[in-house]
C-alpha cells in the first residue's frame, strides 16, 4: 500500500511512507528536509512506543521487540516528566514506525526538528512533535539510552 490521503489524514503501508509526510510538513513550514533519521533499533526492530518532550527538544522510543530505548535530544524523555507526553494515534494505538527530519527554515530562522510516525495498527502517518534545532547541533541520530 502506498501513502494515501483520506479525509482525516495520511495512511501508509510501511516506514517508507513516513518521509513524504515529513516532506509535506517541511513544505508547510516553508522549508525543505535536509536530513532524515529513520528509527531502527539495534535488534532490527522498527516498532516503538513514543514519548515526546517538545519543550526540551527530546524524543524517546521504546522498542516493542526488545525493550531497548532510543533517544534524540539532550536527555531521554520519560513519560512521567513534566511536559512529556506518550504519543497515541487517533485510533488509540501506541505502536509506531518512526522517522525524524531536520528542516531548513526560511530566511535566518533556526532549523527545525520534525518527528513523524506511522501507527502499525491503522496505518495513519502523522506528525508528533516539532521544535527548533539549536545552532551547531549535529543532525539528529537515534542513539541507545
Ligand atoms: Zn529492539
Ligand atoms: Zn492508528
Amino acid at each position: 500500500m502506498a501513502l494515501t490521503r483520506r479525509d482525516d489524514g495520511w495512511f501508509g503501508g510501511g516506514p517508507e511512507d513516513i518521509r513524504p509526510v515529513l516532506d509535506g510538513l517541511a513544505r508547510d513550514h516553508g522549508g525543505a528536509v535536509s536530513h532524515y533519521a529513520d528509527a531502527v533499533c539495534p535488534c532490527g526492530g522498527r516498532e516503538f512506543g513514543i514519548v515526546v518532550a517538545e519543550g526540551r527538544g527530546c524524543a524517546t522510543l521504546d522498542c516493542e521487540a526488545c525493550g531497548a530505548r532510543l533517544s534524540t535530544g539532550p536527555v531521554p524523555a520519560d513519560a512521567g516528566d513534566a511536559g512529556a507526553e506518550a504519543c497515541n494515534c487517533a485510533c488509540g494505538g501506541d505502536c509506531f514506525e518512526v522517522c525524524a527530519a531536520v528542516v531548513r527554515s526560511p530566511g535566518r530562522a533556526p532549523r527545525r526538528f520534525f518527528l513523524a510516525a506511522r501507527c502499525t495498527g491503522c496505518g495513519r502517518v502523522a506528525g508528533y512533535g516539532e521544535w527548533a534545532v539549536p545552532p551547531r547541533v549535529r543532525p539528529p541520530a537515534w542513539r541507545a539510552g
